[in-house]
């Protein structure tokens, strides 16, 4: 069937003061209902301000967006203010990181869950209050009835937590961004969201987008990767075939301990260095600089004869299903 979020040639930059931050350049990615799909990359990447840029939760100006982002195939960026607003209240949720400040401090949390159905569905105030006690329930608060009136601090992180996944899921939307929803938690804690959020996903059948730096939550959760580098989708495809065979060595090296291809059995360590500034990404291949496969035409080792600093690797298939934004893939694919 249809995607239910399809995101295509997404653009997002920022222009105010000094150079121009180009914060997504080119993203692509399709979901599908009940699917799962992490955005996995180091922070400073653009997972997050293409998730923003999803959401409809950026600031245009300064943020200019283009591309297209088409909700049960309807382009958002073709409508109204007003129009997207009624399409996204219902059909697209986001959590976050930090419940903490999602939540307003001076409301309890059974005020702000129902306040999701007084203002998109005009329930009175004490069927509102009901909702939320089910909401909670469903979120596995426990002894929710007794604490819908407590307020977002009488709540441990985690059960904050899942006051925002409770408002999140009040209107039964067909995607749910999360945005490093556990990186704040203990590890304990993490493994019960997940599992809340997984079980979540598959009663209601919502398409689930997992951003992440966790290759673990990746590995446990995702049906499928994208992994973004420099503001760019670099690597696609199924979790099992990303984690299995990496076609880029930014994957490989996020992998963190790889053979190496001249050197079979030499271990590489994490990668060196920082993703690159996004008012400064390098010419060529914007992960070059960090890259250890990274070559000059002249090279002898440039099958490809390609130059890494100058020729701007496209993403594209690479294997049935698989795409990757790398001049040497195969290389990696096959050795
Ligand atoms: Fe490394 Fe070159 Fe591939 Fe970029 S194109 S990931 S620099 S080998
Ligand atoms: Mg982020």
């Amino acid at each position: 069937g249809t995607p239910v979020l399809e995101v295509e040639d997404l653009h997002v930059e920022f222009r105010s003061r000094g150079p121009v931050v180009r914060a997504v350049r080119g993203v692509s990615y399709s979901l599908a209902a009940g699917e799962t799909m992490a955005i996995l990359g180091e922070s400073g990447c653009g997972k997050s301000v293409s998730s923003q840029a999803v959401m409809g939760i950026l600031d245009t100006p300064p943020a200019v967006i283009s591309g297209s982002i088409r909700f049960e195939g309807r382009d958002l960026l073709g409508m109204s203010a007003e129009e997207q607003r009624q399409v996204r209240g219902p059909g697209i949720s986001m959590i976050f990181q930090d419940a903490l400040s999602a939540l307003n401090p001076v409301y309890s949390v059974g005020f702000q869950i129902g306040e999701m159905f007084r203002a998109h569905r005009g329930t009175s105030k004490k069927e509102a209050r009901e909702k939320a006690v089910e909401l909670m329930d469903r979120v596995r608060i426990p002894a929710a009835r007794q604490r819908v009136d407590d307020y977002p601090h009488q709540f441990s992180g985690g059960m904050r937590q899942r006051v925002m996944i409770a408002m999140a899921l009040a209107l039964d939307p067909k995607v749910l961004i999360a945005d490093e929803p556990t990186t704040a938690l203990d590890v304990t804690v993490q493994a019960q969201v997940m599992d809340l959020l997984k079980d979540l996903q598959r009663d209601t059948g919502m398409g689930l987008v997992l951003i992440t730096h966790d290759l673990g939550v990746v590995n446990e959760v995702a049906d499928r990767v994208a992994v973004m580098y420099a503001g760019r989708v670099v690597e696609t495809g199924t979790t099992d075939e990303v984690f299995s065979r990496p076609a880029h060595p930014y994957t490989r090296g996020l992998m963190s301990s790889i053979p190496m291809l001249e050197d079979k059995g030499k271990r590489l360590n994490p990668i060196v260095g920082a993703p690159p500034s996004l008012s400064a990404i390098p010419s060529g291949c914007s992960f070059h600089p960090r890259c250890p496969m990274a070559r000059r035409a002249d090279d002898a080792r440039g099958s490809a004869g390609r130059d890494c600093t100058a020729d701007d690797p496209a993403l594209r298939e690479v294997a049935a299903g698989r795409r990757a934004a790398c001049h040497y893939s195969e290389e990696l694919l096959h050795g």
